[in-house]
């Protein structure tokens, strides 16, 4: 009886994967549409069917999927009643960016460019200046901001255009270089409690002819890294987080648009050995890697110099069945980081990145140790992640 032939690991094609939709209806589109739609000048409405609105709330729920809005009726009867499923609601699907991951996304919805032009392509990436990681959510090691993320918001464009521009959300934000280069312009008022937030929110939006106003609130990410996606304390937050949009709706002044959107969805990782890969165990994936940046889910590998080539070829024959494992040169072509890379973000893309595809994720015990313990997790492409809600609510 002849033997079972050896099978060579198929990698995932990489033409496989969803590509942000840049340009027609991602979270870098929604503040330049809004706007636009106010006459600030220089900046094109991209999201088709918005109609424009004298006052624009955006408020942005973190980790807050539309595959978990959809999945979870009971916990969110009011968001779920801003589902297309009822008659004449607009609400729909946008993509958050690569990686879907906070920092990326609140960068792209600040400035209204995707990653490979705002330059925050990570939750850490290589700063190419020093060769070091730099961690973009906490901005660590500090960096010069304005030299990082050259670009005007789009708050500070509507400010400068007349329209009364403000940000309300945690009072430990107002100084973070991540506000100063996504988030500012205008005015920022920092409140403690979500209900505040959304009371402040509303008087804000009421408080100019034309106003800007945005508000965000951070726990349904929190309790979903900490216990999963679909745990008690989730629920519990997504109901809390369901009734202050209710808050927000019912207080919006006449000429309003209410935004309700998220960063990024979420998935929950099995605690096995297949699902949870510990780089930091594995001398094969080590191999070559000068630096691992990136998070479980949306890693950016850097090779040591002429090592390039063999660290992908390790990586996709290791790991390709699991992930979408690109070249930088490949990944910027299939579009993952939008359709344009400035000169200075080019580096700042691993040599390799690799995205997952299955509820797996590449862990670093020793040099991650609390992000690797998260229970859920984001970062790829795959729609439950990428996927983030635009539910629409008028006065
Ligand atoms: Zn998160």
């Amino acid at each position: 009886m002849a033997q079972a032939a050896w099978q060579d690991p198929v990698p995932l094609a990489l033409d496989t994967a969803p590509v942000p939709a840049y340009g027609s209806g991602s979270l870098a589109d929604l503040l330049p549409t809004l706007a636009a739609g106010q006459g600030v000048e220089g900046l094109t409405a991209t999201i088709g069917e918005l109609t424009p609105a004298d006052r624009n709330c955006v408020f942005l729920i973190d980790g807050l999927g539309w595959e978990q809005i959809k999945a979870h009726p009971d916990e969110a009867p009011f968001l779920h009643s801003l589902l297309p499923t009822s008659l004449g609601n607009t609400g729909r699907p946008i993509t958050a960016g690569f990686p879907s991951t906070t920092a990326t996304s609140l960068a792209s919805v600040g400035t209204g460019l995707p990653p490979g032009e705002h330059g925050l392509p990570g939750y850490t990436v290589r700063n190419p200046e020093t060769g070091a990681l730099m961690n973009q959510l906490r901005w660590k090691p500090f960096t010069a901001p304005k030299v990082w993320q050259p670009y005007p918001t789009v708050f500070r464009l509507a400010d400068a255009a007349g329209v009364h521009t403000a940000q309300v959300s945690s009072p430990d934000f107002e100084q973070t270089p991540l506000t100063k280069v996504a988030l500012s312009g205008g005015s920022f008022l920092g409140r403690l409690s979500g209900e505040d937030r959304m009371d402040v929110a509303a008087q804000r939006l009421a408080a100019g002819d034309r106003s800007l106003v945005y508000t965000y609130y951070s726990e349904v990410d929190g309790k979903g890294h900490r216990f999963g996606v679909d745990s008690d304390a989730w629920r519990g937050q997504l109901m809390y987080v369901d009734g202050l949009a209710q808050r927000l709706a019912e207080q919006l002044p006449p000429r309003s648009a209410l935004y309700i959107t998220a960063d990024h969805g979420m998935i929950d990782i099995p605690f096995d050995e297949r699902s949870r890969i510990d780089f930091d165990e594995d001398w094969e994936l080590r191999a070559g890697v000068a630096l691992l940046g990136g998070e479980g889910r949306a890693r950016h590998v850097y090779a040591v110099p002429g090592a390039q080539g063999d660290v992908l070829a390790v990586w996709r024959e290791v790991l390709g069945e699991q992930f979408w494992v690109a070249s930088r040169d490949e990944a910027i072509a299939a579009g993952w980081f939008g359709p344009t890379i400035d000169e200075r973000v080019y580096g700042r893309i691993g040599d390799v990145v690799a995205a997952a595809h299955d509820d797996v994720v590449i862990t670093a015990s020793v040099n991650e140790p609390h992000e690797s313990a998260m229970v859920g997790m984001h970062g790829s492409l795959t729609p439950v992640e990428q996927l983030v809600p635009l539910l629409e609510v008028r006065s």
